[in-house]
């Protein structure tokens, strides 16, 4: 990690802005910049973590073993779900829970445009389409307006984004989803751990989609896991996961079965008996990591604060935030600097900003089809313009922060000198 380092030409290009960062970072007029560049998000594996892989290693089951129902279990817990289905990333997540309800031609997935491509995708794969809208310019959640507004009678899902790791206002789309007889399902990538008024998220929608890429709040390398309180949405995650195979190779042996029939068209997404126990030790830190990212959220708030022409997304009363992003939104004229100089300069300085996302309507890909013409989404186009991610993960010091705060201070600065 980062996959990616763009050289500053690339980084500075139009419109191209790339996962990593310089490789050297280059010093910009008198001050220093740091030694090591500091990514976006950095996954935290510590001893315990390396252990719990290698005893798995050395054991009987490196897959389909008791480590991946622990693992489940664990994760339900968490998420205050009935059931959990653990796959091998968050994109087989979504396309495990596109399948999970049914999905076909000719049905449509209400999802927002300012997200991961893999949300969308998920919807594609299941031969359905995608139909994009608009978020909040506060929050930039999925704007339930817009939802309403985009609603078919071949609607079947509406799929909204934990942006940022802030919960979803799940009541109104859940009444919405209610009207129209459409299942509610939350991509919560980023925000593993956050709660909406007291309820976790992984029990404010019916199919709830989470992924362990190492930068999000835990990782098992590449993982995801998909909950639900429908017992019959786990049953068909579970047996998609596995070539769409009923039943499983345990129950077989324990009733002396050798057949088994294969009912659906499945896929291998299965997770690793190592990588769900990377996972469980990953999970028991959860809690710590959430306090020192909410640490370092509120650090950059008070600084964001005072500088003009920067602001911060807002938070919806009654959330506790996951903080998986900090997103600033640049005002250029106030500011006196654009954000793709921003991002830049503090890139220059070893600070790996970043932007989350291009809308998934403008990639090529989908621009190319009809869904992405009927696409209105002002805000998104024009945010996606003005956000900058900051450097956010539990290993960041706070002279980590110290040096993105007083990057952020010069570049305000040297804008209006
Ligand atoms: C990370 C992410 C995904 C995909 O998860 P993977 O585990 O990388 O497949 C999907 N949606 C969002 C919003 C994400 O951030």
């Amino acid at each position: 990690m980062p996959p990616s380092a763009p050289s500053d030409r690339e980084a500075s290009s139009a419109g191209s802005v790339l996962i990593g960062m310089p490789k050297t970072p280059r010093a910009s007029a008198a001050n220093a910049p740091r030694r090591q560049a500091l990514p976006y998000a950095r996954q935290l594996v510590d001893e315990d973590d390396v252990q719990a892989v290698v005893d798995v290693l050395r054991g009987e089951w490196l897959t389909t073993g008791p480590k991946v129902g622990e693992f489940e279990q664990a994760v339900a817990r968490v998420a205050q779900a009935q059931h959990a289905v653990a796959v091998s990333s968050g994109t087989a997540a979504l396309h495990a829970a596109m399948f999970a309800i049914g999905l076909k031609p000719g049905d449509e997935v209400i999802l927002p445009t300012l997200t991961f491509a893999a949300t969308a995708n998920a919807v594609v794969h299941a031969g359905a389409t995608p139909r994009f809208v608009d978020v909040d310019e506060g929050t930039l959640l999925i704007d339930a307006a817009a939802v309403e507004a985009a609603i078919t009678p071949r609607t079947q899902a509406i799929l909204g984004v934990d942006y940022a790791g802030q919960p979803c206002d799940s009541g109104p789309l859940r009444a919405i989803a209610r009207r129209c007889g459409a299942v509610l399902i939350a991509d919560a990538c980023h925000s593993l751990g956050a709660m909406d008024r007291g309820r976790a998220v992984g029990s404010l929608a019916d199919l709830t989609v989470f992924s362990f890429h190492p930068a999000k709040a835990i990782t098992t390398g590449e993982g995801g896991m998909l909950v639900t309180s429908r017992s019959d949405y786990a049953d068909r995650a579970r047996r998609f996961r596995n070539h769409g195979i009923d039943g499983d190779h345990h129950t077989r042996a324990a009733t002396g079965q050798w057949f088994y029939d294969m009912v659906d068209l499945g896929l291998n997404y299965r997770l690793t008996d190592f990588q769900s126990a990377l996972g469980l030790s990953q999970l028991r830190k959860l809690p710590a990591w959430l306090a020192r990212r909410r640490a370092i959220a509120a650090r950059y708030d008070a600084a964001v604060a005072e500088i003009a022409g920067l602001r911060a997304l807002s938070v919806r009363s009654g959330v506790v935030h996951a903080r998986h992003l900090y997103v600033i939104v640049v005002d250029a004229k106030a500011f006196g600097m654009t954000r793709d100089d921003l991002i830049v300069r503090l890139r220059g300085e070893g600070i790996g900003a970043n932007v989350h996302y291009r809308p998934v309507h403008l990639h090529p890909f989908y621009a190319a089809r009809p869904e992405s013409a009927a696409a209105r989404c002002p805000v998104a186009e024009a945010m996606a313009q003005r956000i900058v991610s900051l450097p956010l993960f539990p290993r960041m010091s706070d002279g980590d922060v110290d040096d993105v705060i007083a990057a952020l201070q010069r570049a305000a600065k040297g804008a209006r000198a």
